[in-house]
């Protein structure tokens, strides 16, 4: 059976056409689909009853359910969804306030950059997601929002490196993009890379207006091979050469995104070293005190530590944000609830 979520609008126009049915149907089917969320055919009420039954017969209208949901006091909330073949995966739906909902999906089973401190990464990759399960992501998580609130971001930074699906993510963005699917403007999404200068650059020439988030952790090849190995293969140089292209191309400033990690790489001289590197870019460092994993030997820096190392960068003229990790009482750390789900005793946890 093919999963609806999976047809692109030419698609569904054109099984529709060959069955004769006029094509404001589809339309109709996708507002269903993105606006009321419905969770059957049989609930597409101004659909004929012989069309709801001919859908039925050959899509699913879902193909994940969810295995585990967890909610935390700032408003964030947290999905395990366990997918058609048995796989699972995590998305999270973040709150600033009634305006400002935020999505972060992931694209991936697993993950084969293996960061050293995540948890994503411990067991290596499985598969790509497909476009319709990417896009079951934001529909379930959509679904948690009350009835008139609408989710206005997109962060794809969950399990799996975006850039090694991007066949699949594409699709599934312009479906969040358009006006009949979510209408979440290219502005508003943005990519986390573990910085695969290929994939980078084929992103700069797609011509989209994504902003783009490159996970550097590390001020230079020597800690940054041990801490994302997948650096051990392009350099830092590459990554950066690639992220410049981003914004030559785009116009969008590129962010770096910086975890750190108590005592590895969160002191004065790493961030000076920082300084020297991104120095003439129109960069937006992003720092993120690490959200401690079980069984990795990494730990969350004091907050003078982080406030010292936001000050030097600063000073080295970038710009600076530091992120705190919401919902940290729900294992929100990506990977980090399947994981947990799948070492507890649960009945339908992995093999
Ligand atoms: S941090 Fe991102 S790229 Fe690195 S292992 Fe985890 S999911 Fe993969």
């Amino acid at each position: 059976m093919l999963h609806l979520l999976d047809q692109t609008p030419e698609q569904l126009d054109a099984w529709l056409a060959e069955r004769q049915v006029p094509k404001y149907r589809a339309r109709q089917v996708r507002r269903w689909l993105f606006g009321d969320t419905v969770d059957g055919f049989d609930r597409m009420t101004d659909l004929s009853k012989p069309l709801r039954s001919q859908l039925a017969e050959e899509f699913s209208l879902w193909t994940t359910e969810v295995a585990a949901h967890r909610k935390s006091a700032d408003g964030t909330e947290k999905l395990l969804l366990q997918l058609a073949d048995g796989q699972r995966v995590e998305c999270v739906l973040l709150r600033d306030d009634k305006e400002h909902h935020t999505v972060c999906l992931s694209t991936q089973v697993g993950c084969a950059m293996g960061c050293a401190f995540c948890a994503s990464g411990l067991d290596g990759v499985v598969r790509n997601l497909t476009t319709g399960e990417i896009v079951e992501q934001m529909l379930r998580l959509k679904r948690l929002l009350p009835s008139g609130e609408r989710l206005s971001h997109i962060v794809v930074m969950g399990m799996g490196e975006p850039l090694a699906n991007l066949d699949r993510l594409l699709p599934a963005l312009e479906v969040a993009g358009q006006p009949d699917g979510l209408g979440i403007s290219a502005r508003r999404i943005t990519i986390s890379t573990v910085g695969l200068p290929k994939g980078i650059r084929r992103l700069a020439d797609v011509d989209c207006q994504y902003h783009l988030a490159v996970s550097l952790h590390a001020p230079n090849d020597e800690l940054r091979n041990r801490l994302v190995p997948a650096n051990r293969k392009t350099g830092i140089a590459a990554v950066l050469e690639a992220a410049d292209y981003y914004f030559e191309k785009t116009g969008r400033r590129v962010m770096f995104e910086y975890v750190l990690l108590a005592g590895v790489n969160d002191q004065p001289e790493h961030a000076r070293e920082l300084v020297a590197l991104l120095h003439g870019r129109p960069a937006l460092v992003n720092l993120i005190p690490y959200n401690p994993v079980a069984g990795l030997p990494f730990h969350t820096p004091k907050s003078a530590a982080t406030a010292r190392f936001a000050e030097v960068l600063e000073h080295g003229g970038l710009s600076v944000a530091i992120r705190y990790r919401k919902g940290d009482r729900i294992d929100a750390a990506c990977g980090q609830l399947r994981r947990v789900a799948a070492n507890s005793v649960s009945p339908s946890s992995e093999k």
